[in-house]
């Protein structure tokens, strides 16, 4: 059954006895071409020893394919639509385990810990496209204890997240990510993949993470206020962003880039993470 996942005519057939239409609002695109699936879970790290997270089941294509290699699968699904789909299709895994909950509010750290007890952990998805970032962001903020994350994204999300920091490319996210770990692009997916087929291009990424970040508590949390303000006026100067959104006085500012070495006009999207970080533990001090 699972190697069917992929056919098109049984999946139009599968979701028609279970009466299921695809939901637009929560990012419903099903992977349908056979050699992706094998690839994220090749480059994901799914094989034994490994407990696998992954973030919407769609179908299960994906699950199964995590389940036949890791030890154990634990997956977040918040449409409950898919619960009877999902019983049928991994029926054959003894393995998996799905949650019917949305995954920016359950508890992934409990889940991790009650269900890979023992395993090492990773993170495996085709995510929905309208929370990429904030899912993203949540996986990293809340030090999951993960070793890598990979996952499928819109193709301008993978450009954003995998960018060197200090180049136009970079976004606050960029650093976020670089912050807590290193991503990297693995490979293009085409739109036709799916199904329905979206209006974008995809891409898969895979961010391993650091054990230790520079920064913790009150320092950390400046750091990442000090970095969305400064990319939320991104082609102002580095001054003038935290002048206007932090009222730190521009001469303070001033000051410390030139401690960091840079320019006194320096914006945000020219530093490296080096100097952001220096520059965040002198404005703190
Ligand atoms: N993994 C499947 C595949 O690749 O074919 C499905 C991927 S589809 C892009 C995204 C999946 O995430 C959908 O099944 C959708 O219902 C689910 N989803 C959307 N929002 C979610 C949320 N907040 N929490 C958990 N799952 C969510």
């Amino acid at each position: 059954m699972t190697d069917r996942l992929t056919d098109i005519a049984f999946i139009r057939a599968l979701l028609e006895r279970h009466g299921f239409s695809f939901s637009k609002g929560l990012g419903q695109n099903f992977i349908v071409n056979p050699e992706i699936c094998p690839k994220i879970a090749e480059y994901g790290s799914a094989a034994p020893g490994f407990g696998v997270l992954e973030i919407g089941t769609g179908i299960g294509v994906l699950t199964a394919e995590l389940a036949r290699r890791a030890d154990r699968v634990s997956a977040v699904e918040i449409d409950t639509r898919l619960l009877p789909v999902l019983e049928e299709t991994l029926s054959g895994f003894s393995n998996v385990r799905i949650y019917n909950e949305d995954v920016m509010k359950c508890d992934l750290r409990k889940i991790i810990a009650g269900d890979f007890a023992g395993l090492r952990a990773v993170v495996c998805a085709n995510l929905p496209y309208y929370i990429t970032s904030p899912v993203i962001m949540l996986l990293l903020e809340s030090r999951l204890p993960v070793e890598s994350i990979t996952v499928m994204v819109q193709r301008e999300a993978a450009d954003r997240l995998c960018a060197q920091v200090g180049t136009r490319e970079s976004g606050a996210i960029t650093v976020g990510v670089n912050y807590y770990g290193t991503a990297r692009r693995l490979f293009n997916v085409s739109r036709g993949s799916f199904m329905p087929q979206p209006n974008v291009d995809s891409a898969v990424i895979r961010i391993d993470l650091h054990e230790e970040t520079p920064l913790s508590g009150d320092r950390e949390r400046f750091f990442f206020r000090m970095v969305k303000a400064g990319f939320s006026q991104r082609r102002k100067t580095l001054a003038n962003a935290l002048s206007s959104m932090l009222g730190i006085p521009k001469q303070v500012v001033y000051d410390v880039l030139s401690a960091a070495g840079c320019q006194e006009n320096a914006r945000i999207e020219q530093l490296s993470m080096e100097q952001l970080i220096m520059i965040a533990e002198k404005l703190y001090s």
